[in-house]
Formats: C-alpha cells, sequence, structure tokens
C-alpha cells in the first residue's frame, strides 16, 4: 500500500526524522491560514498524489509570496497532474502540502528497499540525489552505494557511516546522516514496510539536514496489525475494480490488455498471463478467485472482468481440487445467464470431474467453449476476439 507524501512526513516525524514544517490543504481558501501558521519567507507547494515525477511535470512549486501561494493552491487543487508515472491519464490532485521552502546546498538519495535477492532490507544511497534512482542506476551507477542489513543486527553503525562516506555526506553532519538512517531503518522495520524512500535528503546552506521528499511503501500482508497505517489508505488513487475485488476478496489488478482473466490461485494465474502473451495477446487483468473458487465467486469476478470496457473476451482457467469442476461449471452457467454476458468466454478446466463440468458447459449454449488444455484456449480465445 502507498501513502501520500505528507502522511510519510507525518510518520517520519514521529521517529525523529527532520521534515520541513508544514501542513496538507484541501481547499485552496485554507492556504493562507497555513502561510501565517508555517512563518516562512518561501514556501513549497506540492501536490500530493500516489506518484512521482512530480517536480518535472509542474507539481511543485516555489512561491515568494502568499498570494502566489494562494496562485499554486488554485492551480493545482482538481488539476489532473500527468507525470512519467501516472500514464497519461494523469491522477487527480486532491489535496497539496505547503511546506516551508529551504536553501539547498546539496540533495542526496537515501532508500530502504526489501530485496528479495538477499532476502532482507538493503540501503541504498547516492550523492546524485533529486534524480530518480532508476536513472541515476543508467547515467551514474558507480555513484550508488549499497548495504545489506542484517536481520538480526539491524542496520549498525558503522554500515550507515560508511554510507556517508561514500556518498559524501559533509564531515560535520555525519552524526546526525547516521541518526538520520538509523530512525528511517526502525520506521522501516516497526511498520512492515516494503519502501523507505527519501529523495532528495538534502543538506541545506546553515548545514541542516532535511528530508525534503518522502516515499513510503507497506506491505499490505501486515496492516492488519497496524490500524494507524491502514488508516492512510486512500481509495481515491487506487482502481475502483481493484476495491471492489478486495471487498469480495478477490485479488484483483487490472492491466492493459483486452483479454479478462478468471483464474484460481496465483501460479496458475501468472501462467494463464504468460500463455495469453505468448500467442500475442494482451490479458486485461490478473485476477485469483481463490483456492475455492464458488459460484458467488465467480460471479463476483465476472462482474469485475466486465466493468472493464477494454475486456473483448475471457479466459477462465479454472484448476477443481477443493472445488469439483461440475460445480465450477454450473457456477460459471449460472453467473453468464443471470449478467447477459455478450463477450466470447473461453474456459479452461481440469481436475476432479472434469468431464462432467465440461458437458455443463456444452449444454448451456453460451456463447462458452470449452478448451482442453491451456494451449488450445489461449490460442481460441486469441481468436474469437479478433
Ligand atoms: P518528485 O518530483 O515527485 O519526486 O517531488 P520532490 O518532492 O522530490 O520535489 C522535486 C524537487 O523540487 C526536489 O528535488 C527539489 O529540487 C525541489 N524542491 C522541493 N522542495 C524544495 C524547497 O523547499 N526548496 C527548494 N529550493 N527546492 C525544493
Ligand atoms: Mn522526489
Amino acid at each position: 500500500m502507498n501513502i501520500h507524501e505528507y502522511q510519510a512526513k507525518e510518520l517520519m516525524r514521529e521517529y525523529g526524522i527532520p521534515v520541513p514544517n508544514g501542513k496538507v490543504i484541501y481547499d485552496a481558501k485554507d492556504a493562507e491560514a497555513v502561510c501565517w501558521s508555517i512563518d516562512t519567507d518561501i514556501a513549497v507547494v506540492k501536490a500530493q498524489i500516489h506518484a512521482g515525477g512530480r517536480g518535472k511535470a509542474g507539481g511543485v512549486k516555489i512561491a515568494e509570496s502568499i498570494d502566489e501561494v494562494k496562485k499554486y493552491a488554485e492551480e493545482l487543487l482538481g488539476k489532473r497532474l500527468v507525470t512519467h508515472q501516472t500514464g497519461e491519464e494523469g491522477r487527480e490532485v486532491r489535496a497539496i502540502l505547503i511546506e516551508e521552502g529551504c536553501d539547498i546546498q546539496k540533495e542526496y538519495y537515501i532508500g530502504f528497499v526489501l530485496d528479495r535477492d538477499k532476502s532482507g532490507v538493503t540501503l541504498i544511497a547516492s550523492e546524485e540525489g533529486g534524480t530518480e534512482i532508476e536513472e541515476i542506476a543508467l547515467k551514474n551507477p558507480d555513484k550508488i552505494y549499497k548495504e545489506s542489513i542484517d536481520y538480526i543486527l539491524g542496520l549498525t553503525e558503522f554500515q550507515a557511516r560508511r554510507i556517508c562516506f561514500n556518498i559524501n555526506i559533509p564531515l560535520e553532519i555525519i552524526n546526525e546522516a547516521v541518526k538520520f538512517m538509523m530512525d528511517a531503518y526502525r520506521l522501516f522495520i516497526e511498520n512492515d514496510c516494503v519502501l523507505v524512500e527519501i529523495n532528495p535528503l538534502v543538506v541545506t546552506k546553515e548545514k541542516d539536514l532535511v528530508a525534503l521528499d518522502a516515499k513510503i511503501n507497506f506491505d499490505e500482508n501486515g496492516l492488519f496489525r497496524n490500524e494507524k497505517i491502514f488508516k492512510y489508505r486512500d481509495l481515491n488513487e487506487e482502481d475502483e475494480k481493484e476495491i471492489e475485488a478486495s471487498k469480495h476478496g478477490l485479488s484483483y489488478i487490472s492491466l492493459d490488455g483486452n483479454i479478462g482473466c478468471m483464474v484460481n490461485g496465483a501460479g496458475l494465474a501468472m501462467a494463464t498471463m504468460d500463455i495469453i502473451k505468448f500467442y500475442g495477446g494482451e490479458p486485461a487483468n490478473f485476477l485469483d478467485v481463490g483456492g475455492s473458487a464458488t459460484e458467488e465467486n465467480v460471479k463476483n469476478a465476472f462482474k469485475i472482468i466486465l466493468s472493464d470496457e477494454k475486456v473483448k473476451g475471457i479466459f477462465v482457467n479454472i484448476f477443481g481440487g477443493i472445488m469439483k469442476c461440475d460445480v465450477i461449471a454450473k457456477g460459471i452457467v449460472k453467473a453468464a445467464k443471470e449478467l447477459e454476458l455478450k463477450v466470447p468466454v473461453v474456459i479452461r478446466l481440469e481436475g476432479t470431474n472434469v468431464d462432467l463440468g465440461i458437458e455443463i458447459i456444452k449444454k448451456s449454449n453460451l456463447n462458452i467453449f470449452a478448451a482442453k488444455d491451456m494451449n488450445e484456449g489461449a490460442r481460441k480465445i486469441l481468436e474469437l476476439i479478433k
């Protein structure tokens, strides 16, 4: 789960991490009051959306007067901001953060990520901050330093210090920078994060260390034990279909293609997407209806898939283990009738009572084609949507 910059900074403040003074507003008429309350000559007005690249896209403005703050607040609120991370449809700005400005001497990059290869957390740092890490990796790979953090020991001070030397943090603030990294690591671990990224971390002309931007991602599987973080969830930033699916206990991720996929089991869902791609098609979604694939599940899944206008056909690929194939077939036929399915459906069933299941599909007289294996199924749905 992703949260907004202002929320990330609120959390960081609780961990003693230095962030600029600021307040979030949802209505431009509150801009002036915030300016007075943060008492600053230069303010920064920042669009709050779940995407980076705002700076280059005009979502971060430096204002030198209250009138300018008001002007930028009015411009940004309600606007659809398009950054290279949002896709061309952009994201509506519903909140903006107004912060005190600071005099930047140098920008650094600090990130903690869950590193699957190392089975642990890796600290990544660079003195080329302000630029995205992917870009630094391309242009200046030798300017990126990493520390693998031992799960038991946690981040050690010598590792944080080594990073400071590698990225040339000014000597007089190394202790502060070490504390910064230790605190950020504690935040990461205590809140089940998968990413804590501070880009840029800046050293100001007055030699203060400040986190100017913050991006935090949480592992959704840990949210049940962290109610406070869960409250940060912003449904406006999430795909409607994904929210609907999560209400029904379905794992759904929407994609850009036109073949809807209904599958049970994450592994089979991945394999199904692969085979569609293999034959030159594009899946419209990843969807795991869960191991027990009940009639109700199947119906909800169809509804969600069909709410995506791009979908031209559906490939159902279900393994009847716990739930027998004939029960699944009945569920699919019933759902297809109730929903008056208009797009072609190819279904590949395998498992217990598969023959009974296929018989039910064939007798239904619906626009449903039974495939005997995944290859045939993938080819058939592609042919049908042509
Ligand atoms: P992002 O583009 O979405 O990652 O947004 P950031 O919060 O990282 O802001 C982009 C850039 O705006 C930063 O790298 C800074 O160069 C600049 N910026 C942000 N806050 C301030 C500030 O207080 N003072 C100055 N001078 N520049 C700032
Ligand atoms: Mn940034």
